[in-house]
């Protein structure tokens, strides 16, 4: 059968090491394409400055994230970095079924699952131009601590190695580049 055209109703995930540039690239589609529902994940870590519950993520306790994850309320969870993050499943499922084009950005053991649950769902890793500027935009971000910055670079470097499995690579160089690149690949350009 024919792959379909549109990109209604279609799953699509975004994922790559933290301080590529994932949310940057993200909102600016979402902008452009406001049609596009981007799923609110939620986390155990804390709210960073201006992060806004309900919005930016569901901000939970460990022991509220551990009973969705015993409801089976989510569709995919990991730990990065010493936190908690998952993706609630059931306004997916909705959205899904409503036929809008729905948005995952999560990371790689999370990117993983859902390749299991949704194979038909189109998975695109995001690249930096190299490790030195990815450094460089995590620390010009502000918003980790030292330790922080040190734990999602560890992991950086094993998430850079995965980039092969996925749909498509994007190297997230210049940013409207990347986005043109981004909306090609998601049939909306
Ligand atoms: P992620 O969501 O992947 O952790 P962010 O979107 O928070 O990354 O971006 C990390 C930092 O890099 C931010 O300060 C952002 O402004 C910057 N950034 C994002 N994309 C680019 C780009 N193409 N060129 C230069 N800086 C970028
Ligand atoms: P941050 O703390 O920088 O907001 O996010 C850290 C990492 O967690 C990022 O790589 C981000 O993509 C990932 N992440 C955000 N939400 C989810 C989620 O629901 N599930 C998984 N597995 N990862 C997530």
């Amino acid at each position: 059968m024919a792959e379909e055209p549109s990109s209604s109703g279609r799953l699509f995930l975004i994922t790559g090491p933290s301080g590529v540039g994932k949310g940057t690239l993200v909102s600016a589609l979402l902008e452009r394409h406001p049609d596009i529902w981007l799923s609110i994940s939620a986390t155990t870590r804390a709210p960073r400055s201006g992060e806004v519950d309900g919005t930016s993520y569901f901000f939970l306790e460990r022991s509220e994230f551990e009973a969705k994850v015993a409801q089976g309320g989510l569709l995919e969870w990991a730990e990065f970095a010493g936190n908690c993050y998952g993706t609630p499943r059931e306004p997916v499922e909705e959205q899904l079924q409503a036929g809008r084009p729905v948005l995952l950005e999560i990371e790689l053991e999370g990117a993983r699952q859902v390749r299991r649950t949704f194979p038909s769902g189109f998975q695109i890793f995001i690249e930096p131009p190299s490790f030195e500027e990815l450094e460089r935009r995590i620390r010009g971000r502000g918003t980790d601590s030292e330790e922080a910055i040190a734990r999602r670079l560890e992991r950086a470097k094993v998430e850079l190695q995965a980039a092969s499995e996925f749909d498509a690579v994007i190297v997230n160089g210049e940013l409207a580049e990347a986005l043109t690149q981004l909306e090609q690949l998601m049939g909306l350009s």
